[in-house]
């Protein structure tokens, strides 16, 4: 369906007219779609102040979604997200687009939508990508109003018993996560190399869906080879708690490692606590809050008297950080999580931000030696943690690597958790864009900082033939002793790796 609108049962959908022709012509050239301005009852309106809309009704039993009325009240369907949603530019439907999720969670807070199978199905229909948060003139707060409905959702109607399987008894205990994956690893070898069919795990790990080109199970999880305490090198500046995330965990031990060392290396002490949960970001992007709210209450025991928590997770970093948006019950949880979320940094920026780190101390991975890198901005980093200048600092420092930009690097890859397995094609659509800017670079391989990113770039590429390498920034360099000009030791790095 193209260009519409389908509202709840019995109500009469509210059609968006364009020039279909001009848009497929668009299209076809990869140009991005006009926006529909005014389209929604056009010609109902007489200026954009008509198209706000502060009575978005009093969500009578919607216990989420009620929270965020003001945020849904901001649009003012001018349709300028049209030009940039990715989902929409794919679809051309209305319904994947942020103007028209938020008008059926205002017929759903009037009480003129209900909870339909339908309305999650357009809903779920979001990468959460905040692309269109970033250009939206009314700055109006798509994310919240969808994660609140999807909440709403799932308290009245319930999620899928394997996802609720996995979220409320699977996710708070690491060890028993560890030993689920542990045993789907021992069957890998079924599975033609290279693919995996593991379904309904949290955020990266539900992209591995058949054939894709999926990385195996490690054959030892970070928590086997990290102790709980590294100490500093040298004199300890901060204790920092390290939050892995599960992708880390259990896939890329080694850049956890890695970025320990870096962390040990400049001064931190750093506790990687054994208690800590999933971020949560994966249930609560579900719906699930009630479930994530004991995630969160869990990562906040684990990290008690931490000055910092720091993750090279682009996800798990803007999941801690949004404890206090959807999670809180009460005020004094509500800054509890906030002063939680406070601690929370991306490690590029803390490295950069934080520690001041003096960029000759970097020293890059050998193997990447004279080879030009570009870079992959996850959304989970530059939308919704405002961190893009951190890593290309770090880039531009390296000696003996060449940085250089892609076109469009900020652009969503498609993953969005489990979207790329609900929607698979739409997902591998918005991936080859991606594909397309980084061949159009001419760069030797990938950089990012987000390990689901990672997964769904390397699928992309392969699925294009292209066997370039795609790596996390935290595996691409080392930090050198802090005195290593006066002992003239340039090449010895610091920590877990060293030896
Ligand atoms: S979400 Fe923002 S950009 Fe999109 S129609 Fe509403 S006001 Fe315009
Ligand atoms: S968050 Fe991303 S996918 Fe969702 S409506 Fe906005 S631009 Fe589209």
């Amino acid at each position: 369906m193209t260009g519409g609108l389908a509202v709840a049962s019995g109500q009469k959908p509210k059609v968006v007219r364009g020039s279909r022709r001009r848009e497929e012509a668009d299209a076809r050239r990869g140009a991005p779609p006009p926006p529909h301005v005014g389209g929604y009852g056009a010609s109902e309106v007489t200026s954009m102040t008509d198209l706000a809309c502060p009575d978005v009704g009093d969500g009578a039993g919607l216990r989420h979604l009620r929270k965020f009325a003001a945020d849904v009240a901001q649009c003012m369907k001018c349709g300028f997200c049209s030009y940039f949603c990715p989902v929409y530019r794919e679809e051309r439907d209305e319904k994947s687009l942020a103007r028209g999720k938020n008008q059926l969670i205002r017929f759903l807070l009037k009480g003129e939508q209900e909870l339909t199978g339908g309305f999650y199905e357009a809903i779920d229909n979001c990468l959460l990508c905040k692309t269109c948060v970033q250009y939206c003139p009314a700055k109006t707060r798509i994310d919240h109003a969808i994660i609140a409905a999807r909440g709403d959702y799932a308290a009245e109607r319930g999620l899928p018993w394997s996802k609720s399987l996995v979220f409320r008894h699977v996710l708070s205990k690491r060890w028993l996560f560890g030993w689920a994956l542990r045993v789907g690893s021992w069957f890998q070898f079924l599975l033609p190399r290279g693919e995996g069919k593991f379904r309904h795990l949290p955020q990266f790990l539900t992209a591995l869906g058949a054939g894709r080109a999926v990385p195996e199970i490690a054959p030892k999880f970070l928590q086997d080879s990290l102790p709980e305490r590294s100490p500093a090198v040298g004199e300890r500046r901060y204790r920092v708690g390290y939050f892995s995330g599960c992708a880390t965990e259990y896939m890329f031990p080694e850049t956890g490692r890695r970025i320990v060392d870096i962390l040990t290396a400049l001064g931190c002490e750093v506790v990687f606590s054994r208690d800590q949960a999933c971020c949560g970001a994966p249930v609560f992007f579900s719906g699930d809050l009630e479930t994530s709210r004991k995630l969160a209450r869990q990562n906040l025991e684990a990290f008690e008297g931490c000055d910092y928590i720091v993750t090279g997770c682009a996800t798990c970093g803007s999941g801690l950080s949004d404890y206090p948006v959807y999670l809180s019950e009460s005020p004094e949880e509500k800054a509890r999580f906030e002063a939680f979320a406070a601690k929370v940094r991306d490690f590029n920026a803390f490295v950069i931000d934080v520690l001041t780190a003096e960029p000759e101390r970097f020293q890059l991975e050998p193997r990447f030696r004279g080879k030009t890198v570009t870079w992959h901005d996850p959304c989970h980093l530059t939308r919704h943690q405002g961190v893009a200048s951190q890593p290309r600092k770090i880039l531009n420092a390296l000696e003996g690597l060449r940085f250089i930009e892609m076109p469009d690097a900020d652009r969503c890859c498609g993953l969005g958790g489990s979207y790329s397995i609900t929607h698979h094609d739409t997902s591998k659509k918005i991936a080859d864009h991606k594909v397309a800017g980084f061949e159009a670079s001419g760069a030797d391989a990938l950089v990012t900082a987000c390990p689901g990113c990672v997964i769904q770039l390397r699928d992309a590429l392969s699925r294009h033939g292209n066997g370039a390498e795609v790596v996390h920034i935290g595996e691409l360099f080392q930090v050198r002793s802090s005195n290593f000009k006066a002992q003239g030791d340039a090449s010895a790095p610091v920590g877990h790796l060293a030896g």
